[in-house]
């Protein structure tokens, strides 16, 4: 268990296209806790493989409900929007409003490689959303609403 350095919005490695993870293996292990470890550390709500300079499709989640680890995750279904502000470990200090769906289901494997559907509404839905874009290069600052004065 460590505490990883979270890569900052200017890093290229950020705008990169993740890939599919193929194998459960020792390291992913180590990388599932250590990204759980730094996203606790840094208070964040989710952490990306590539916040801590790893291209791999996995992601950590917790809203306050406790630990979600996805591998692989696929958005299956969304309906209805939100908009609200959010913020970034990578883009620290920072929050901007930003629209995204009310409700999102989507599919991932687990640590024992086991396929697991997921459901959530409001900020889960936005969470989720959120980390999965980061697996395509894709930050929230790409997404942002003009703040209103
Ligand atoms: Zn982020």
């Amino acid at each position: 268990m460590a505490i990883r350095t979270i890569r900052i919005s200017t890093d290229e490695v950020l705008r990169k296209t993740c890939k599919e993870v193929k194998e459960i293996t020792p390291n992913l292990i180590t990388l599932l806790d250590d990204m759980a470890d730094t996203m606790y550390d840094a208070n964040g709500v989710g952490l990306a493989a590539p916040q801590v300079g790893i291209l791999k499709r996995v992601v950590v989640i917790d809203i306050g409900e406790g630990l979600v680890e996805l591998i692989n995750p696929v958005i299956l279904e969304t309906s209805g929007s939100q908009t609200d502000d959010e913020g970034c470990l990578s883009v620290p200090g920072k929050y901007a409003p930003v629209e995204r769906p009310n409700y999102v289901k989507a599919k991932a494997m687990d640590r024992d490689g086991n396929e697991f559907i997921i459901e959530g509404e409001e900020l889960m839905a936005r969470a989720l959303c959120h980390e999965i874009d980061h697996l395509d290069g894709i930050l929230y600052i790409d997404k942002a609403l003009p703040v209103e004065e």
